[in-house]
């Protein structure tokens, strides 16, 4: 272990002493720091790889070239080889004429005869340079003189058209070198030199299991409760991508017994162990705690400054690392490519990962917990002066927000947040910066992907963020999108929309979506009844449960206009979407809320229409020219998307 560092206990009662290593957080560095100390250095496994099986290894040793390449002198061009002095007086007014050899040196056949004075050899592109030629004339420069000479109008330099033998590679040259990572031009190289096997850092062989009652494997049937394994197929794929060969176990319930049973022959049969889940302090979280039986020395890091990935686990066990990462996918890929990969790479031979960066700004400001090193996904869009990183919305048990991010950037630890304005270092999960056709910021519908459909079909690249009305209309101010959706209602007015844009902004008509009060089917306090007559008999019931809206959602402001001053049970509770207050009353958490018709009706619950909401497009004008606008504009107007819109239950507008 590294002595250097001080293990610092940051937060944590002692009630438990099981929970003693999560409470003690390591920082970031302090934690990989500690966890490299305890496996390097060590020795990289080597093995004889075929050219067909060792892309993305490392090479373990230098390579020489055992021959020329090419191994011959080559005509470039085809042509005739000839002696360059024999042409030293050809001109436009001077013709030379060569006498043919009679032999034709085509690709793979050995020259018999030598070129002498006076005379000359048709050779192909690729044929050996025969005895006493010294350069090559392209055929398109000669004339044929009867069948047996030919004509020349200009002069040759010697070794015109000639590669000469060793030129691309010569025999004894360092080749390649140890740890060079193997592309396909490596690939071509070794062909070239005939070499068929190579020694290569083997790849380190990773067991991945996912942990918990809840995960079922995907396309299996989902049970109540049940929700798929995520993390299995991610930590597969990130350890393939990063040179490690994966065994993906599957997933074993929460149960101490069957997971020794299933880590111990894990390890017996790997060089690395991943597990995921079950590292925090719940109830059924044993994972960790069974480290100590497998090896020395056992846990290194149960809990780290990161941010997502706290509960993160790092532990040796006899030489072999194990890993737990936390449950959630979005953690789990987090810490894995922080603080896994590197140790991983390592392992494989291979240099640490450098993945391209570029410089964004913040559009508004991101807070931060003092503390812990803290990434967060953000989409870039083109702005006036340069990139503009948003922040993705999502918690950290979002998987989404990885597919639509495009990459990450790190608050540091000692950093309590980064200021809007400020100048950002993005991490790209893609190699380059992809700009998006089209750019949508603000209130999410799930009409606009049919909009927006017709536009991908058309290689049109869309890029929806949803930060809300307010976020999305601010966005369009600043001139950092296209379009924003929104759907903002206006007490003085009492119209949607239109009294909230400002010069530079256009309003697109959208669609019109029917708010109203969902139920479960049957429900005496609800069927048959107007939205008023509903939620007065909602509150008159103090069984009743409501879910409400968040703040600064155009659905809140309905809620409130029915609710006045009562504050019924479930009114904190507070989902940022039409489909979680769905999911509440389908799964009767809750019995009342309010959502869009389509919503409801997709969930099969009752509706009782109460208001109908305008959701339409503040368009900023100095983008309509674009030709991904007027595709958008096109569809919004067109048959078939107003078709879509209505047999989705939106009314268009
Ligand atoms: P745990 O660390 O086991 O308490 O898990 C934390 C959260 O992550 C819980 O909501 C788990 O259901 C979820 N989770 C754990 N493992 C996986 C997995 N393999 N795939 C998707 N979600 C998971
Ligand atoms: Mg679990």
């Amino acid at each position: 272990m590294n002595s250097g560092t001080s293990n610092t206990p940051l937060s944590g009662s002692r009630d438990n002493p099981d929970q003693d290593q999560f409470l003690t957080i390591l920082s970031r560095e302090d934690a990989l720091a500690r966890f490299e100390a305890a496996l390097f250095p060590r020795e990289v496994p080597r093995e004889q790889g075929a050219l067909a099986d060792v892309l993305g290894c490392a090479l373990a040793e230098d390579v020489v070239a055992p021959i020329d390449v090419p191994p011959f002198d080559r005509s470039n061009v085809d042509g005739f080889a000839v002696r360059s002095a024999d042409l030293a007086s050809a001109g436009e007014a001077a013709m030379v004429r060569l006498k043919l050899n009679d032999e034709v040196i085509a690709c793979g056949v050995a020259p018999t005869r030598p070129v002498l004075s006076g005379t000359a050899t048709p050779i192909a592109t690729g044929g050996p340079v025969p005895r006493g030629a010294d350069a090559i004339v392209m055929v398109e420069h000669t004339q044929p003189a009867g069948r047996q000479a030919i004509e020349i109008r200009r002069s040759a330099s010697p070794g015109q058209f000639v590669s000469y033998a060793g030129s691309d590679i010569a025999r004894g040259e360092a080749l390649l070198r140890a740890g060079t990572v193997i592309g396909s031009r490596e690939i071509g190289m070794l062909a070239a030199c005939g070499i068929a096997q190579v020694s290569v850092a083997r790849r380190p062989i990773v067991a991945v299991i996912s942990t918990g009652d809840e995960l079922v494997q995907p396309g299996a049937p989902l049970a109540p409760a049940a929700i798929y394994d995520t993390n299995g197929a991610i930590v597969t794929a990130a350890i393939t991508e990063n040179g490690g060969e994966a065994r993906f176990l599957g997933a074993i319930p929460d149960d101490e017994a069957q997971l020794e049973a299933a880590m111990r022959a894990a390890l017996a049969n790997s060089d690395m162990l991943v597990l995921s889940g079950g590292t925090s302090k719940g109830a059924g979280d044993v994972s960790y705690r069974l480290i100590g039986r497998l090896g020395k020395p056992g846990v290194i890091a149960h809990g780290v400054a990161l941010k997502p990935g706290k509960p993160l686990c790092l532990a040796v066990c006899d030489g072999k690392p194990v890993v737990i990462l936390p449950g959630f996918p979005t953690s789990a890929m987090f810490t894995f490519h922080d603080m896994i990969v590197p140790v991983l790479r390592r392992m494989a031979g291979l240099p640490p990962r450098t993945d391209a960066t570029v410089s964004a700004r913040l559009p508004v400001r991101i807070a931060s917990e003092l503390g812990r090193t803290e990434f967060v996904m953000v989409s870039l869009v083109e702005g006036s002066d340069g990139l503009i990183a948003y922040p993705s919305g999502k918690g950290s048990g979002a998987i989404t927000s990885f597919a639509q991010a495009d990459g990450f950037l790190r608050i540091d630890a000692l950093a309590d947040q980064m200021p809007a304005g400020a100048q950002a270092e993005v991490t790209l999960f893609t190699p380059h910066v992809r700009v998006p056709d089209l750019v949508i910021i603000g209130s999410h519908c799930t009409g606009l992907d049919l909009i927006t459909a017709p536009l991908g079909r058309a290689g049109l690249s869309v890029r929806s963020i949803a930060v809300g009305s307010l976020g999305g209309l601010a966005a369009a101010k600043r001139g950092e999108c296209d379009l924003a959706p929104i759907h903002l209602f206006n007490e003085e007015t009492e119209t949607y929309n239109a009294p909230y844009l400002t010069e530079g902004l256009e309003l697109v008509p959208g669609w019109r979506r029917m708010q109203g009060i969902v139920f479960r089917h049957g429900d005496p306090r609800f069927e048959a009844r107007s939205a008023v007559e509903a939620v007065r008999a909602a509150l008159a019931d103090p069984a009743c449960i409501m879910v409400n809206r968040n703040q600064g959602a155009g659905t809140r402001i309905l809620i409130d206009r029915l609710l006045g001053d009562a504050r019924p049970d479930g009114y904190w509770n507070q989902p940022r979407s039409h489909n979680a207050v769905a999911a509440a009353v389908a799964q009767h958490r809750a019995d009342w809320g309010m959502t869009i018709a389509p919503v409801a009706h997709a969930s099969n619950l009752g509706f009782i229409p109460f208001a109908e909401e305008h959701y339409d497009f503040a368009l900023v004008k100095a983008r309509k020219q674009r030709s991904a606008v007027q595709a958008f504009l096109d569809a919004i107007a067109s048959e078939e998307g107003r078709a879509a819109l209505a047999r989705a239950g939106f009314r268009p507008a």
